[in-house]
């Protein structure tokens, strides 16, 4: 499969101006929930990565709310093991809800629709460790930050693109006077539109 032109022809990547959570400015944007739309594309990305995975003998699944818990779900069946995810509350911090617990688990795979600095997963990461359980490896369709390690952990994606960002000082797009989103806000879709 090819993986940029699934993202292209589902419209997961969205070019544009978009503000990030970091702060920096940067001319695309990736939405996996576009290719979520089509549950065989969850499907097969969850199988592909599953099997990228199964090397690593994991015995669970673990994937930040909301934007992981698709793919998190499908790598999951295809590796036969159970799945749980995080959420944050109303304060932003992640959390275990619905009585799921980590701890019976010692060999656990956090996987992510797209990962760029690794927060949520380093914040999956504490969560699990805070349990005694333990982490063997991280995962992610769409690969960011040209990271391949998180904490001495391997990175496993399928897609690497990496993001190109600004500050606004330095921000071509600002100087072009493209208005600037924020990824999420309804803003996006008038664009889209
Ligand atoms: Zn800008």
């Amino acid at each position: 499969m090819e993986y940029k032109k699934l993202l292209e022809e589902t419209g997961a990547i969205l070019h544009g101006h978009f503000l990030l959570s970091s702060g920096l400015h940067s001319d695309s944007y990736v939405q996996c929930a576009k290719i979520f739309k089509y549950p065989w594309y969850a499907e097969d990305l969850g199988y592909e990565l599953s099997v990228k995975i199964s090397k690593y003998g994991p015995d669970c699944v673990v994937s930040p709310a909301i934007g992981g818990i698709i793919i998190g779900y499908e790598v999951a069946r295809h590796l036969n093991v159970p799945f749980l995810f995080a959420e944050r509350d109303d304060d932003g911090v992640i959390k275990f809800r619905r009585e799921f617990d980590p701890s019976n688990f010692k060999n656990i795979v956090v996987v992510e629709d797209v990962i760029t600095t690794g927060k949520s997963t380093n914040e999956v990461i504490d969560l699990v460790e805070e349990s005694r359980s333990r982490v063997i490896c991280t995962s992610a369709i769409v690969n960011r930050g040209s990271i391949d390690q998180i904490r001495g952990m391997p990175v496993i994606s399928l897609i690497s693109l990496p993001l190109v960002s600004y500050t606004r000082e330095e921000c071509p797009l600002c100087k072009k006077g493209i208005p600037l989103v924020r990824p999420g806000t309804r803003k996006i879709k008038e664009n889209m539109s």
